[in-house]
């Protein structure tokens, strides 16, 4: 018998958008070439002991994306809403219980208004970020949506956010690790899979 329970995690890509490296990298590279940019968000479902999905198994989504309104107006096609994409995995994101946050750039938090019924797991340091001094800065600001950020206030109050200080487990086989750098609360995301553990570590790595 397993110690941990185990996860299925699938990768969802919702948008894609063609670059150059310029455009993503803060120091220009004079050798330019295509850096094209995939976005997704994750889930990881629950499997039995035999490794079939567990019967009332709670999936766990990581990460809401961006919706064709945003996307529109920053100049990224949104291919199909992620909400959309999670019910071609037989999961309702209405009835969805736990989101993870990884951060809340505009790409991980735009459509938490999909899921009416979850709570939120967010870092200290990332809501921090969000609503304090930093936010008077573009170069910090132009990655986050204040709509999004108003949204994810509104859930605190609704009791809808679960806040985090560092590393701690959501439930068994599944936990978050606060990485910092990218944004000051960025998490990461550790789950037990067949194959062993895996980190997703969203916008901490390429
Ligand atoms: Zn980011």
């Amino acid at each position: 018998m397993r110690s941990t329970p185990i996860y299925e995690v699938h990768a969802v890509k919702y948008a894609h958008l063609p670059r150059k490296a310029w455009e993503v990298q803060i120091t220009p590279d004079p050798h330019d070439a295509d850096f094209p940019m995939d976005y997704f968000v994750w889930v990881a479902i629950p499997l039995d002991e035999a490794g079939n999905r567990a019967i009332g198994g709670k999936p766990i989504v990581i990460d809401t994306g961006f919706n064709a309104q945003v996307g529109k107006k920053r100049g990224r096609e949104v291919k199909r809403n992620p909400a959309d994409l999670l019910g071609d995995l037989g999961i309702d994101p209405s009835e969805v219980e736990d989101v993870v946050i990884t951060h809340l750039h505009y790409d991980h938090v735009g459509n938490w208004d999909k899921f009416p019924k979850a709570r939120f797991h967010l870092q200290d340091k990332e809501m921090q970020f969000a609503t304090g001094r930093h936010m008077c800065q573009d170069p910090f600001r132009h990655a986050f949506e204040v709509d999004d950020i108003v949204g994810m206030v509104r859930a605190v109050y609704g009791k809808r956010v679960v806040f985090h200080d560092g590393d701690e487990e959501i439930q068994p086989g599944l936990s978050v690790h606060l990485i910092g750098g990218h944004t000051m609360g960025i998490q990461s995301v550790r789950v037990m899979t067949r194959n062993g553990w895996m980190v997703l570590a969203s916008d901490a790595s390429h």
